[in-house]
C-alpha cells in the first residue's frame, strides 16, 4: 500500500475528485434518498445504482410495445427477437470474450444450473466437483443438487477447499495442489471467480490450466467480477462462466444474467442439455419441428425469448461502462480503493485501544476488485448501527465482517473521506 501518496485531509478528497477523468459519471446514476443523512452508498456490490438513463432505454421498448405489439418482434427499432444479440456485442468486450461466447439471458442461479447440466458429466471415478468453502448460498445449493440429481455422494463428491487455519484467504498454492490431488477424480473446477465474501479474486488463468491439466472442466460464477475486475476468458481458456448484472454492473434488481461458453464447445451437439426454443437453429426455429438443433454458439444455452425490458436496462449500464472505458475504472478502482485502506489504517492508529479495523481482502490490488472487507475488532454491530444512521449504506456480515465497495464509476473520494468521518464518529459516540 503506498500511504505515502494519500493524506487524510478533506482537500485532498476533493482534489481527488476534481481530478478524476471518471467524476462526471457519478452524475449519471440516481442516488437513493432515504437516509436522513446524504447518503454514501458502498453496497454497488449488492445492487447497483440506477442508470440516470435506464428509464430512456426501458421507455423506449414500452413504446415500441405500444406501438407495435406482437409486430415488435421484427419491427420494433431493435427488433425483440435480435436484441440479445446487441447485448453479446456489448458485454462479451468487458470478458475478453468473442461475441458468440457471451449471451445474456435468464437469471445466475438459473445459469449455473444449465450450464452444469453441460459441463458436469461425471463418469466413471470422474465424479468430483471442487468448489470454495463458504461459496455464496446459491452456488452451493446449485453444487448439492447438480451432485445429488446424478445420484452421487455429497459427502465424497463436493470437493470444498477452505483457508488455512488462522487464515481468511485461499492460497493459490493450496488451490493448485488440491486440483492436481484429485486429479483424474475430478470432473469440474467451479468457484467463484472474485469471493463475494473475503473480496478475494482468484487467479482464474492458472486454475483454468490446472483443471485442464489433469482432465477436468473449469467454470466461474463472476457474480463479483462481472463489471468489477478485468477477465479473459477465450485467452485464458475457461470453459463456461455466468454472471449476474445488477451488482457492479448496475442493471436493475434481478436483472438479467450474463453466460459465457467457450467457442471450443460450439459444435459439439452432444452435450447434455435442458433446451429450448430460442437455442435452436435460427433459420428453423418457426418450423416448430420437433429434434433440437443447438446454435453453434453461446445462445445454444437459452431457453426463452428474452425479456425486452430486463435487456433494455442492461444496455443502459452497458453504454456506460463502454463510455467511462474499463481501463479508467479500474486505475481508478484501485486508487480509490487504496484511498480507503489507507483511511482505515488511519483510524486503527488513532483508535485501536477501542476499535480496529483489519481488512481481510488481499492488499495487492491484483488480487482484488473494489470491495473491502473489514474484521471490525473492539466494536460490533453497533458501529455498524450508527454509521448507517450516519447514511452510510455499506454490507453487515455476521459475526462482525463490514463490507465496503466503492464503485469507481460513481463513488468519489469524498465518499471514502465521510465514510471514514462517520466511522471515527461512531467509534467516539
Ligand atoms: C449475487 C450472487 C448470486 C445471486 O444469484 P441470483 O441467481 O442472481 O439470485 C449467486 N452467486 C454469487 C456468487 C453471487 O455473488
Amino acid at each position: 500500500m503506498e500511504n505515502n501518496v494519500y493524506s487524510t485531509d478533506l482537500s485532498y478528497a476533493k482534489q481527488q475528485d476534481e481530478n478524476d477523468p471518471l467524476a462526471s459519471f457519478r452524475n449519471e446514476f440516481l442516488f437513493p434518498t432515504f437516509t436522513k443523512e446524504p447518503v454514501m452508498y458502498f453496497t454497488g456490490n449488492s445492487l447497483g445504482l440506477q442508470p440516470r438513463a435506464c428509464r430512456e432505454y426501458i421507455n423506449r421498448e414500452l413504446d415500441e410495445w405500444h406501438k407495435w405489439g406482437v409486430e415488435g418482434h421484427f419491427h420494433a427499432s431493435k427488433p425483440w427477437f435480435s436484441y440479445h444479440e446487441s447485448l453479446s456485442e456489448k458485454a462479451a468486450p468487458l470478458f475478453g470474450a468473442k461475441n458468440s461466447e457471451v449471451v445474456i439471458t435468464h437469471s445466475l442461479t438459473t445459469n449455473i444450473h444449465l450450464l452444469m447440466v453441460s459441463f458436469y458429466q461425471p463418469q466413471g471415478k470422474r465424479t468430483k466437483i471442487l468448489c470454495e468453502g463458504k461459496a455464496f448460498p446459491s452456488d452451493q445449493y446449485a453444487l448439492e443438487t447438480q451432485v445429488k440429481f446424478h445420484g452421487l455422494d455429497l459427502e465424497k463428491d463436493l470437493v470444498e477447499i477452505f483457508p488455512r487455519e488462522g487464515e481468511h484467504l485461499l492460497r493459490h498454492e493450496d488451490i493448485l495442489a488440491k486440483i492436481e490431488e484429485l486429479g483424474d477424480e475430478l470432473a469440474l473446477v467451479m468457484m467463484g471467480g472474485l469471493n463475494y465474501y473475503t473480496g478475494q479474486l482468484f487467479d482464474m488463468e492458472a486454475i483454468t490450466k490446472a483443471g485442464h491439466a489433469v482432465g477436468a472442466i473449469v467454470g466461474f460464477d463472476l457474480a463479483h467480477a462481472a463489471g468489477n475486475v478485468k477477465v479473459d476468458l477465450n485467452a485464458w481458456g475457461v470453459d463456461f462462466a455466468a454472471w449476474c448484472t445488477y451488482k457492479y454492473m448496475n442493471s436493475s434488481p434481478g436483472g438479467v444474467s450474463g453466460l459465457f461458453v467457450h467457442e471450443r464447445h460450439h459444435k459439439n451437439k452432444d452435450l447434455h442439455r435442458f433446451a429450448g426454443w430460442w437455442g435452436h437453429n435460427k433459420e428453423r426455429r418457426f418450423l416448430m419441428e420437433p429434434g433440437f438443433d443447438p446454435v453453434e454458439s453461446a445462445e445454444a444455452w437459452m431457453l426463452s425469448n428474452s425479456p425486452i425490458i430486463g435487456l433494455a436496462a442492461h444496455e443502459a449500464s452497458l453504454d456506460i461502462f463502454h463510455k467511462a472505458g474499463f481501463d479508467n475504472m479500474v486505475k481508478k478502482r484501485d486508487h480509490l480503493t487504496g484511498y480507503l485502506e489507507f483511511m482505515l489504517a488511519d483510524l486503527t492508529a488513532k483508535y485501536g485501544d477501542k476499535c480496529s479495523f483489519e481488512v481481510i481482502t488481499p492488499k495487492d490490488p491484483k488480487e482484488r476488485g473494489a470491495q473491502l472487507s473489514i474484521l471490525v475488532h473492539g466494536l460490533g454491530k453497533e458501529l455498524f448501527n450508527r454509521i448507517s444512521d450516519l447514511g452510510v449504506v455499506a454490507d453487515w456480515r455476521e459475526p462482525n465482517v463490514i463490507r465496503v465497495a466503492p464503485a469507481p464509476l460513481y463513488n468519489s473520494y469524498e465518499d471514502v473521506y465521510r465514510f471514514a468521518m462517520a466511522l471515527e464518529k461512531a467509534i467516539l459516540a
